[in-house]
């Protein structure tokens, strides 16, 4: 096993270019190489087991290998892989499109596939738009949206979810959009209590959007939870508020809940927490239960027949991608809603939600270096400082959020941090010893790095 690693190590290091990472720092050490899934437990190639603390980079819900989601994909396999979407149908397209619009936020009644949620953002940028100039509203070709949110690495994204570390070389392809400031960042930034930082947030909004609400096509979030800017946190009000600041100024309301889609914040969609429904929905990461690139943008009938007409008009939404609502996602992502539905999945992680809250709240805050806790059902981050009433931040070279995560792959939990805040996305059907585990061996990790 030591050989074979060793020839894919060398292999790795000689061909390969991975994601987010400095690959100088990737060449320099031992990758660990996964071979096999099981249940929530990941397995590298000398057979060491890992709980998969990260869902997979957040997208894994029921476990890996889960019979029905498997079983789902190897029948679809049996009869095709993949025939095109433009111009076509098929099968499991139609069903899941029908299972989506079920389960979908009130309103949204029309489902167009892409493959990831940077496209399935993209999809539901360019939609606004069109929406407007077929309407004859010309004039509103803006986008509002928050700061610090992240929408994925594609140029539309970036320009709309911009992130000075990640997207700084292509600042000059990037589109301007309006930005308002959320809540955490008067909270954090101006020392406001939490009701004051929410008003103020608000306050700001409502000043911002009416001000330009002529020239605005949407306002586009991630709600609840600005997830990879570093697990920030809105209270629900926030939602349901910019959600009528929108209707009331005659904007769209588009949401990307391509992270906090599919149970992750503890009911379906996160909006449902707010009581809003967007008017465009972006899912990708869990729709599949994390096992295929697949996404969904949703659109209300009224957007949807906006784009109607005879071809010479040319309303036509000319967007689509090669494998456009493949079918094998498409039967992995049906097997996944099924779960849902037959195994009570949101209801049963009530309980161990608040069992997580309750170890968050009772042991981490108080850690010398913890300074902050974020949490909206199985979505965390554990932030992690030099001081923790200043906020300080450890000096970036001292890597204290990665060294964290490689002592817990040494204890046999996989996490992924983001800087220096650690996170927690373990997959939905997590059982309550496995939980324990991670918070046991997260906890161990924090204090042995921090406190050295
Ligand atoms: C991950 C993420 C994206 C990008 O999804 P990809 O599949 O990586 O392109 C977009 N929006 C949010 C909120 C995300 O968390």
């Amino acid at each position: 096993m030591t050989l074979y690693h060793d020839k894919l190590k060398q292999l790795d290091h000689n061909c390969l270019w991975h994601p987010f990472t400095q690959m100088q720092e990737w060449m320099a050490e031992d990758p660990c190489i996964i071979s096999q899934g099981d249940g929530h437990f990941l397995v590298d190639v000398h057979g060491r087991k890992y709980l998969d603390g990260m869902s997979s980079l957040w997208c894994n819900v029921h476990g890996h290998r889960k019979k029905e989601i498997d079983d789902a994909i190897k029948a679809q396999l049996d009869r095709i892989a993949h025939s095109t979407f433009l111009g076509l149908s098929h099968v499991p397209g139609i069903q899941l499109a029908q299972k989506l619009i079920d389960i979908a936020p009130k309103g949204l009644r029309r489902v167009f596939y892409s493959d990831n949620g940077a496209t399935a953002v993209e999809v539901a940028l360019k939609m606004a738009v069109q929406y407007w100039q077929l309407k004859g509203e010309t004039q509103r070709t803006r986008i509002a949206t928050l700061a610090e949110s992240y929408h994925g690495d594609t140029v539309g994204s970036m320009s709309m979810g911009y992130s000075e570390t990640f997207h700084r070389f292509y600042a000059g392809l990037l589109f301007p959009v309006m930005r308002l400031t959320p809540p955490h960042v008067f909270r954090y930034c101006q020392g406001l209590s939490e009701a004051d930082a929410l008003n103020a947030a608000v306050k700001e909004a409502e000043k911002k959007i009416e001000a330009e609400r002529d020239t605005l096509a949407a306002l586009v979030m991630e709600p609840l939870m600005q997830g990879a800017a570093g697990m920030w946190a809105q209270p629900a009000e926030y939602v349901a508020t910019l959600s009528e600041v929108c209707r009331r100024n005659g904007i769209l309301f588009v949401l990307d809940e391509v992270a906090t889609g599919f149970g992750r914040t503890g009911k379906m969609f996160a909006c449902e927490h707010a009581g809003v429904a967007p008017d465009i929905l972006c899912l990708a990461k869990g729709i599949t239960g994390g096992y295929l690139p697949l996404a969904a943008t949703l659109a209300t009938e009224e957007i949807f027949s906006a784009f109607l007409g005879e071809y010479k008009e040319y309303k036509t939404f000319f967007h689509g991608h090669t494998y456009t609502g493949n079918p094998l996602g498409c039967a992995a992502a049906l097997a996944n809603l099924e779960i849902f539905e037959h195994e009570n999945i949101v209801e049963k992680m009530q309980p161990r939600i608040t069992y997580l809250q309750k170890r968050l709240n009772e042991e981490f805050v108080s850690l010398a270096h913890v300074s902050d806790v974020r949490q909206w059902g199985f979505m965390v981050g554990i932030e992690l400082a030099e001081d923790q009433a200043s906020r300080k931040k450890f000096p970036p070279e001292k890597r204290i959020g990665h060294r964290v995560i490689l002592e817990a792959r040494e204890r046999a939990v996989m996490i992924r941090p983001l800087g220096d805040v650690i996170i927690l996305m373990p997959p939905l059907s997590i059982t309550d010893d496995e939980l324990r585990t991670l918070l046991d061996v997260v906890y161990d990790c924090v204090r042995a790095v921090t406190e050295e």
